[in-house]
């Protein structure tokens, strides 16, 4: 077994350096519940209405939160439907989840539960240690400013988030930047506060060949000109310099 360096938290923290952090974000969810939408929103501040819905990304951002340069790498997933074992590597992949659901769609609800389940299942069956946590999840109803279609009421959304313990927001990708930035900011303390309380030498990270064919989309690169041809042209044009 090789040396644990790792120190002590309040040991590890002290001092006014800021640290940096690679935090692994999954979004999950069925067909158009929006989790490109989010992802997008998120990086560029923009809503950008129509996207290459099978389109599987890695979106790469940086940020400062409450004094530390978190680099982001979010997986926004399209297709839940193919085959076991892509989907496992994906969900080793992770720190931490999304689940996200349309309010306007039972549909999307109802699969939000399995989604839940099957995280759970993928991070603590196999694992070293018994006594392992499940890891950070959150649950996002999306589309919120769709009232007139509305399938899915908020307190169905409430109570779902009680019976499995999950943390609940309800928010709309189209309507604003906050809402959407503070999901994934509850996510990213919700993360840290895990990996703080357990050993790096025990987190899995899965470095698998599929995973690498996974085009990742760093937030500040211009992407332009060199002919790498992401299918949805107006996003390319959105990106911040
Ligand atoms: P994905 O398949 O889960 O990645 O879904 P997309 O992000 O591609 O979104 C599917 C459709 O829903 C697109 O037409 C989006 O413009 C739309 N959409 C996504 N989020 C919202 C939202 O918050 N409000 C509204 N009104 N439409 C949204
Ligand atoms: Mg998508």
């Amino acid at each position: 077994m090789t040396t644990n360096f790792s120190l002590p938290k309040t040991l590890r923290r002290s001092g006014s350096l800021p640290s940096s952090r690679t935090v692994r974000i999954v979004i999950l969810g069925q067909a158009a519940v929006g989790k490109t939408a989010l992802a997008v929103r998120f990086i560029t501040k923009r809503f950008i209405g129509e996207y290459d819905p099978t389109l599987e990304t890695i979106y790469r951002h940086e940020m400062v939160i409450g004094g530390d340069v978190v680099h982001f790498e979010i997986l926004d997933t399209a297709g839940q439907e193919e085959d076991a074992l892509l989907i496992e590597e994906k969900i080793k992949w992770g720190d931490g989840f999304l689940i996200v659901y349309s309010v306007t769609d039972r549909c999307s609800f109802d699969e939000v539960m399995r989604l839940c389940f099957l995280v759970n299942h993928i991070h603590t069956a196999g694992a070293r240690r018994s006594n392992v946590e499940p890891p950070p999840m959150l649950i996002v109803a999306n589309k919120k400013d769709l009232e007139f279609d509305r399938m899915v009421s908020t307190e169905d959304g409430e109570n779902l988030s009680r019976g499995l313990k999950l943390p609940f927001h309800e928010v709309s990708a189209r309507d604003g930047w906050e809402e959407t930035a503070g999901v994934f900011q509850a996510l990213y303390s919700d993360i840290v506060q895990q990996l703080d309380s357990s050993p790096p030498s025990f987190r899995r990270r899965a470095v698998s060949k599929l995973m690498e064919k996974i085009p990742r989309i760093h937030s500040n690169s211009a992407l332009g000109g060199t002919g790498r041809s992401f299918s949805f042209s107006s996003f390319r044009d959105f990106l911040p310099d």
